[in-house]
């Protein structure tokens, strides 16, 4: 079959983020881009994860017209496509209602550079986009608008968040460091303090991790 690499690595994600306790039901939706052809592959609509085959994930064009398959991408793929469409370092992009991120979204709390894991996946705070109707080209804009030339990672309000990366192993880092760092800015705030690493050494850090060296 047709890019079974990019599909298996769609059931491989998501069920290890149903594992992880980042999606749950058929919530969510992961996408992998061949960096050869553009083609991606990306969860179908309403199909429970572990019923998944490789024959079940859509391929879909980068304005979202399915290639090759017989069941419907996710109704978040303008979304998906719309992001890759726009960065080009992107070949990877996971969404998840996960519990922590999206309650900062509902609370209005951006999530700070506040823990060491997210330098490296994203270093750059992740900003809460506007809610707009689930699979809307208007939800598809503010996303991209949210990740910007360089971003990681965006929350999105009263729904979830979104995290991208070059590879799917990356992206699934990214996510779950995100929602780590949701978890913990949560309970700082609750704690009555969120405060986030100071930006001179924040910018060293950053620069540590460019040169190669692990922190
Ligand atoms: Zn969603």
């Amino acid at each position: 079959m047709k890019y079974r690499e990019i599909r298996e690595q769609v059931i491989e994600a998501s069920l290890k983020a149903q594992k992880l306790g980042l999606i749950r039901g058929t919530s969510g939706n992961i996408s992998v881009r061949c960096e050869d052809s553009g083609l991606i592959a990306i969860s179908p609509t309403s199909i429970p994860y572990e019923d998944l085959t490789p024959e079940l994930v859509p391929l879909v064009d980068l304005d979202g017209n399915v290639v090759d398959g017989t069941t419907k991408p996710s109704s978040e793929c303008p979304m998906h496509t719309a992001v890759m469409r726009n960065r080009k370092d992107v070949n990877a992009v996971v969404h998840t209602h996960s519990k922590f991120s999206t309650i900062l979204s509902i609370i209005g709390q951006e999530l700070p550079l506040i823990t060491i894991p997210l330098l490296g996946y994203a270093p750059t705070p992740a900003p809460i986009v506007p809610f707009e109707i689930p699979g809307s080209a208007a939800l598809a804009e503010a996303v991209v608008k949210g990740l910007g030339e360089k971003g990681s990672a965006v929350l999105m309000e009263n729904h979830g968040m979104l995290a991208v990366g070059s590879t799917i192993d990356k992206a699934m880092t990214c996510t779950e460091y995100i929602e780590e760092g949701a978890e913990i800015t949560f309970y700082c705030r609750l704690a009555g303090k969120v405060k986030g690493i100071d930006p001179q050494v924040l910018a060293e850090m950053i620069a540590i991790l460019k040169s190669g060296r692990a922190l």
